[in-house]
């Protein structure tokens, strides 16, 4: 680890998410030292993409909802992200046919693809401004054996889904990115970028106005059915203003406090808690880190970029980046481990991966670093159904959930208004038996990733 070379750190640097530079709190948000409501038709638990969803289109078709959330609104993964709105789920076609037979898995690999088409609506239907475009997305083959598996998925896009996608050689990859590191990429017509903070905020002012609730600085600490209903209890916070506006949760714990409800849907992605001990040992969650760097020349801009693309590659510890939504930095971000690690080792480790692939930075310096989880789990899928108890949930979306926590909010709210389920609503949902001993598995699991990464790697 001393090996690595230390972050360029600009005088300004910031150990926050970039997105949050000048984003205007949403009005109606202060609310959050309301005192919770005794009851509501639905309370949705976590205020990220997926609970906002829910509660905005329940709000829209007249129930009434409380979104409960730890933190501040959008606290999460939904104001931290890399802001890639992709059609991916992370198992292969071959794999999703052999698993669930080609009717399934095309109904699955659709409804990732319907995820994005959500966003283009509701972006739309919002008018939210948070830089959207369907510029497309590349994905890079880090060594040569990769490539004949990238090529045989194009024949998924375009006959299975209806979406344009080729193979860019090497020798013509210039065109596309500004760096000689690959062995080509899968191009692929659909996805693109947004401002992740942007969005959810746009989000949750359409919530708040449809006449959804927010409990900020609500714990929720159990779920308990008591016959037709469902309680939900736990500590609720009263947030000074300056704490709310430095997203901290601080402040005066009030008493113990219980929502009762007819409907209650868990939203809580990688951060979900103890309090439902039945997800919570489904989920694993991994660190994931993201730099900004300063405002580059545009040439270089667009000699990284060309057109725009969203940038992962074949890693098993992917990297993943592209250019701020106003096209002047690069956003580079990556899972740098399996275990535990700090902010600064993770930020050096991207530093040195990014200088790598895009030598013209080398001399580029960094102004915001920062991480967020992702929740992992055992299939890879992420999962939408009902505990043994009815408490609904929506959850596990591998590090891709701006488009699936989209979809899975706005089908959970139809779902409970009586439409039907999206077609994941049926997969079991396996366990992660060893959760307890995770901090010490994590780290060996690390390694061998790292070595597969690294194997034949140079070539
Ligand atoms: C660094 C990083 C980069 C990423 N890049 C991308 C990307 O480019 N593209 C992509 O598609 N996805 C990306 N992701 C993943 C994506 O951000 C998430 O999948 C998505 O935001 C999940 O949204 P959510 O609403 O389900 O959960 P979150 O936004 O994480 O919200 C969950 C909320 O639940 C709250 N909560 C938890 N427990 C409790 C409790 N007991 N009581 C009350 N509230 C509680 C939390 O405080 C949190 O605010 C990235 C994630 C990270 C961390």
């Amino acid at each position: 680890m001393s090996r690595l070379p230390v972050a360029r750190l600009s005088p300004d640097h910031r150990e926050r998410p970039y997105w949050l530079d000048g984003l205007a709190p949403v009005a109606g948000a202060a609310a959050e030292s309301a005192a919770p409501p005794g009851g509501a038709d639905v309370v949705v638990i976590g205020s990220g993409y997926t609970g906002v969803t829910t509660a905005l289109e329940l709000a829209r078709r007249g129930r009434e909802v409380v979104i409960v959330e730890e933190h501040t609104a959008g606290w999460g993964a939904s104001t931290r992200n890399g802001g890639m709105v992709l059609p991916e789920l992370k198992a292969g076609f071959e794999e999703l046919v052999a698993e669930h037979g080609p009717t399934e898995a095309h109904a699955l690999l659709q409804t990732a693809v319907d995820a994005v088409e959500l966003v283009d609506r509701l972006v739309i239907r919002e008018r939210i401004e948070c830089g959207w475009r369907n510029s497309g997305h590349l994905y890079l083959a880090h060594r040569a054996d990769r490539v004949p598996g990238l090529k045989s998925e194009i024949s998924t896009w375009t006959d299975e889904l209806g979406i344009d996608a080729r193979f860019v050689e090497r020798d013509e990859l210039a065109s596309e990115i500004g760096t000689p590191a690959y062995h080509g990429g899968l191009l692929v017509s659909r996805g693109g970028g947004i401002h992740p903070a942007r969005y959810h905020h746009g989000l949750l002012r359409a919530a708040l106005a449809a006449g959804a609730r927010l409990c900020e600085g609500f714990k929720v600490t159990a779920v308990d059915r008591r016959g037709s209903h469902l309680t939900v209890s736990g500590t609720a916070m009263a947030a000074t203003a300056a704490e709310r506006s430095s997203g901290s949760a601080a402040g005066t714990t009030r008493p113990r406090s219980e929502i009762t409800a007819s409907e209650v849907v868990v939203a809580t992605n990688a951060y979900t808690g103890r309090f439902l001990p039945e997800l919570h040992r489904r989920i694993m969650p991994v660190g994931s880190f993201m730099i900004a760097t300063e405002p580059i020349a545009p040439e270089q801009a667009r000699e990284i970029s060309p057109n725009d693309r969203m940038f992962y590659d074949t890693k098993n510890f992917l990297n993943y980046w592209r250019l701020s939504p106003d096209g002047t930095r690069v956003l580079f971000g990556g899972r740098t481990s399996f275990a535990p690690t700090t902010l600064a080792r993770a930020r050096n480790r991207l530093v040195a991966t990014m200088v790598a692939i895009h030598p013209q930075l080398s001399t580029t310096s960094v102004t915001h670093s920062w991480g967020g989880q992702v929740a992992l789990t055992r299939d890879r899928f992420p999962h939408f159904g009902r505990t043994s108890d009815g408490v609904r949930y929506a959850l596990g979306y591998n590090g891709s959930g701006i488009a699936m926590g989209t979809l899975f909010g706005h089908r959970m709210a139809g779902w409970i208004c009586g439409d039907d389920p999206p077609p994941f609503e049926g997969l079991a949902f396996p366990g992660l038996p060893v959760r307890r001993a995770l901090p010490v598995t994590l780290p060996v699991a690390g390694a061998w990733f790292w070595l597969q990464d690294h194997r034949a790697g140079r070539s």
